[in-house]
């Protein structure tokens, strides 16, 4: 049974001597938010330009060059300061994305509200932002408080108020290389705090993400979300059904695709937020251990990979994550409808793919990986020397293999027969001779292999799992 209490470092009551650094709402108006800010001189922190990437320090001195502000912001400035290695660098400026655009070679304008420009320099992107304005009630929002129209720019000041957590509003400008901190985000990182800047609750119903983003940046910083940040996570968690689809893939890939998996699979159960991204998988690992473990151990596994900047896929993640629902579906299709276990494992998939792309958008070129692995689950039971070698020639084999290993793992299936699986690879080796004419007839004949046509049947008429 999953674990009842929440990730140890997750919405502890906030020390007693702690006073709010800010107690405005978003909605206040931009006038009484001109605030000084904290300048905290390059002799006094610990970011040097070498600790940036040479794309991040282009952009950066280009857009200064070119006569216009430009600052580090975001994760770049939050990392290096709590220790870590940036994952990517942003940028702020008051150039508009038109400005922007001209001054570099290879420059894309994203997005048709809020046009974000991602400069790139070879295999790195810098996503470089325009200041926002100040949030008003103006603003176009849905009936849940969701903000649909965000189009003004702005300044500094009212770009810092417009970012989602006080340690993620920290600016270094590359002009004097000075840390500039409006929201008290320098204090939030000594105490090791996620706190939402504004009143949470508004700052959540806004964009919903929010609560996904708390909770990956708490985990991989090992930070603690601030009590009144963490407390109408639960209450909300129901919004995450607003976000479009796609941008939900996106995020479920940041949370369970990364080395903090685990911790984050732990503490979006904990808030409630799993249950809203995958409700079939939630509602099974409460009541199967089996389920739960699975999903547990999958992540973990996930995380070791990309630990060791092994390849991880998508395919796998999501086939692991829909599992549970897809193996309850396909055994109930298997005992009471009667069906083949390769056409039940196809309808199974067909209905919880179906489901699931309701609220996450899986891209097809990850759903049809998908739904091989699953199938290939259902011929590791067809062990004669042929058949097993052709099915290690199948281009998702191994990963099938080692979802198979998974499932040995909790008890699913017979560890025997992973470990004929492993065997079977060592002492079935391929080879261009064997892989013509392996098999043989019942009636101890050679048999020759047809050759499959793409996308076609096999010869037991079942459907391949190209398919
Ligand atoms: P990482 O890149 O390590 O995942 P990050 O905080 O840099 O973390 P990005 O998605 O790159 O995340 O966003 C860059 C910055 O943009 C954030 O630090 C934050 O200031 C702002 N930001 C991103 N998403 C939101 C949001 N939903 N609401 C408000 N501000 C946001
Ligand atoms: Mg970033």
């Amino acid at each position: 049974m999953r674990v009842p209490s929440g990730p140890r470092n997750i919405g502890n009551p906030p020390r007693r001597d702690h006073v709010p650094a800010f107690s405005f709402s978003p909605r206040t108006p931009v006038e009484v938010l001109i605030i000084e800010p904290k300048r905290i001189p390059r002799a006094e922190h610990p970011i040097s330009r070498s600790l940036l990437s040479p794309a991040a320090l282009r952009t950066l001195y280009t857009l200064k060059d070119a006569g216009y502000e430009a600052y580090m912001v975001g994760g770049g400035v939050r990392d290096i300061l709590a220790g870590i290695t940036p994952k990517d660098f942003d940028v702020a400026t008051n150039a508009h994305p038109e400005q922007v655009k001209p001054l570099f070679r290879s420059c894309r304008l994203i997005g048709r509200r809020f046009v974000i420009c991602h400069v790139r320099f070879g295999d790195e992107v810098i996503e470089t932002t325009t200041f926002r304005g100040a949030i008003s009630d103006s603003h176009e929002r849905d009936e849940t408080g969701r903000i649909l129209s965000d189009n003004e720019y702005g300044t500094l000041a009212s770009d810092a108020f417009r970012r989602d957590f006080t340690i993620n509003a920290l600016y270094y400008d590359i002009r004097d290389y000075a840390i500039v901190d409006f929201c008290g985000g320098l204090e939030d990182l000594e105490r090791r705090l996620i706190r939402l800047i504004g009143v949470p609750e508004d700052r959540y119903r806004e964009d919903p993400v929010r609560m996904l983003r708390a909770v990956r940046i708490a985990n991989k910083l090992g930070f603690e979300i601030e009590a009144g940040s963490a407390e109408p996570i639960a209450r909300l968690a129901h919004l995450l059904g607003e976000i479009p689809p796609a941008r939900l893939f996106d995020e479920v890939i940041k949370l369970l695709q990364s080395k903090e998996a685990v911790e984050n699979y732990e503490s979006l159960s904990h808030f409630g937020l799993f249950a809203q991204l995958f409700p079939e998988t939630d509602r099974l690992c409460d009541a199967d251990d089996r389920a739960d473990d699975f999903v547990s151990l999958a992540l973990a596994n996930t995380a070791e990979r990309v630990e060791q900047q092994l390849p991880v896929s998508p395919a796998f993640l999501y086939g692991a994550l829909l599992w549970p629902p897809v193996r309850v579906r396909f055994e109930a299709l298997m005992r009471r409808e009667g069906m083949a276990a390769a056409v039940a494992m196809q309808q199974a998939a067909d209905e919880v793919l179906a489901r699931a792309q309701g609220r996450i958008a899986i891209p097809k070129r990850f759903s049809l990986p998908m739904r091989e692995i699953w199938s290939l689950q259902t011929r590791f039971d067809q062990q004669s020397p042929g058949r097993a070698r052709r099915l290690m020639t199948h281009p998702r084999f191994r990963a099938a293999y080692d979802f198979l290993l998974l499932r040995a793992e909790v008890g699913e299936v017979d560890p025997a027969l992973g470990q004929w699986w492993t065997d079977a690879q060592v002492n079935l080796p391929e080879s261009d001779a064997e892989e013509v004419t392996d098999d043989t007839a019942p009636d101890g004949t050679p048999r020759r292999r047809r050759r499959r046509r793409r996308g076609g049947r096999n010869r037991r008429g079942t459907p391949s799992a190209t398919e």
